[in-house]
């Protein structure tokens, strides 16, 4: 493509661009398409004669838009928000226009010294002690797996890297049994084993794990001549939002030399605010801590900021070069491909900085007290309703209800019935929420991150829900 062709096209796309984020809220949130409708649109194979753009963005705009489910849609208000902002596109655009691969420092030293400095500030916004140090991984997944893999190698006296795991003991991590699955598939992926994952049961009132369940299991893995390894404590679980005690499970993690790593994917973003500072009490037990800015900092998937007490750990676990050979030996430059699981990396940080100080530290703050805010008024609406009850505490901006109305009682018919409401709701495709299980029961979870949901898209999702339970 020449380049006076490119600019002009990305003239029109920029205007499409602003255009959908204005007019979105008028398209279904979650695709309304059926599996393999979007297949059967594309070529079987690719062409061989070169297609003009405009032909292309036709066929995305007719073909390919209505399979997309909108994340960006003021009424998403499923799983966990992955919400974006015009500025972090802006720096995606400059990302892409870039195509800067910064896994040295020397491979472009703004990306690896802009990354060292807005982990900075994020560590700062969230009251995030001095002395951890911040690197951007591609997901909270990969986040907790480098957590493991070190939990892994400081177990073993480095020697798992070398020697594998065959000839050890077994290597166990202990998390709860509300903590997210990426917990378990980092201890598979680590070769520790899913029968070495030790889920351990939380307090039926507020889902935080029991830290003398927690002890206990790690003495009777002792007695058994197996390692005790890695804690992975929660800050927001994803089912119900489960806040764990960082404080009482961090001492005896301490007690026991278990490496602890916080997963506040979700939640660590509302760190931002001092009302919610607390719940960072005991951090200084902890080794690691991980929150996604691309789930609730209105930063572009991906970006995940993880925090590390001791880069130096990481660095021994993930090195790919013999020892006189890293960089960080040489204390002058930071080489980010030894602190994350892939060697190449994005410009992420750039889009973090544009944010940040595009809305600054206040302008994100005012953002994420009106989600909790909106959330906090759902949660007296469905509190007073005599159909509806919520089924866990309110947690942030995150709710669990249940349609319950009178006359059904049986709690698998109410599972049914709620299944019901949650497809119906889903197929209608004015507002887009998704499933949980609270003690078993099935229930319907609703939380409210999106850049652009204002109060009337939280009202107006209601009453849709409502209208439709209606009819069932
Ligand atoms: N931890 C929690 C609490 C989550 O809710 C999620 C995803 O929603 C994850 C970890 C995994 O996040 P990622 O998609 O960044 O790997």
């Amino acid at each position: 493509m020449e380049i006076e062709e490119f600019r002009a096209h990305a003239h029109e796309l920029v205007d499409w661009m602003a255009d959908y984020m204005t007019g979105v809220e008028a398209l279904p949130v979650r695709a309304q398409v059926k599996p393999g409708e979007i297949t059967a649109k594309l070529p079987l194979g690719p062409p061989t004669a070169p297609e003009p753009m405009d032909a292309i963005m036709a066929d995305f705009k007719q073909d390919i838009l209505p399979g997309m489910t909108h994340w960006q849609h003021p009424r998403f208000f499923a799983y966990f928000p992955a919400n974006s902002s015009p500025p972090s596109v802006l720096a995606e655009m400059l990302t892409a226009t870039l195509g800067a691969q910064g896994m040295l420092w020397q491979t472009s030293p703004a990306a690896t010294e802009m990354e060292t400095r807005v982990t900075d500030w994020l560590r700062q916004m969230i009251g995030l002690p001095e002395g951890f140090h911040g690197v951007i991984q591609d997901s909270a997944s990969s986040a907790i797996l480098c957590a493991i893999l070190t939990a892994r190698e400081r177990a073993t006296g480095w020697q798992a890297n070398e020697a594998g795991l065959a000839a050890g003991p077994e290597i166990v991590v202990y998390t709860s049994d509300q903590t997210h699955s990426a917990t378990e598939k980092g201890a598979k992926i680590a070769g520790l084993g899913r029968q070495n994952v030790r889920l351990i049961k939380t307090d039926p009132e507020t889902f935080a794990m029991d830290p003398a369940a927690f002890e206990a299991a790690v003495l009777s893995d002792k007695a058994a001549g197996r390692i005790p390894a890695c804690l992975v404590a929660n800050l927001g679980a994803t089912g119900v939002g489960a806040m764990d005690d960082l404080a009482a499970l961090g001492a005896i993690a301490k007690r026991h030399n278990i490496f602890a790593h916080v997963d506040a994917a979700w939640a660590g973003a509302a760190l931002i605010l001092d009302e919610y500072r607390h719940l960072m009490a005991g951090i200084e037990y902890f080794d690691s801590f991980v929150f996604n800015p691309h789930k609730w900092l209105l930063t572009n998937f991906d970006c995940s900021a993880h925090f590390v007490r001791d880069p130096d750990d990481l660095v021994r676990t993930l090195a790919i070069l013999p020892v006189f050979l890293k960089s960080r030996e040489h204390g002058a430059v930071i080489d980010y491909r030894d602190w994350s699981v892939p060697l190449g990396r994005r410009f992420r940080a750039l889009k973090l900085w544009f944010v940040i100080r595009s809305y600054g530290v206040e302008g994100l703050q005012r953002i994420l007290r009106n989600h909790i805010q909106m959330a906090a008024e759902l949660e007296a609406r469905i509190a007073a309703s005599t159909e509806f009850s919520l089924m866990a505490p309110r947690v942030l901006s995150l709710i669990n209800f249940r349609y319950a109305p009178d006359g059904i009682a049986a709690p698998e018919a109410l599972d049914a019935l709620n299944e019901r409401l949650l497809n119906a709701v889903n197929d209608d495709g004015f507002t887009y929420l998704t499933q949980n299980r609270v003690h078993g029961r099935y229930v319907i979870r609703f939380q409210i991150g999106h850049t652009s949901t204002a109060q009337k898209h939280v009202t107006e999702a209601w009453e849709r829900i409502e209208a439709i339970a209606a009819t069932l």
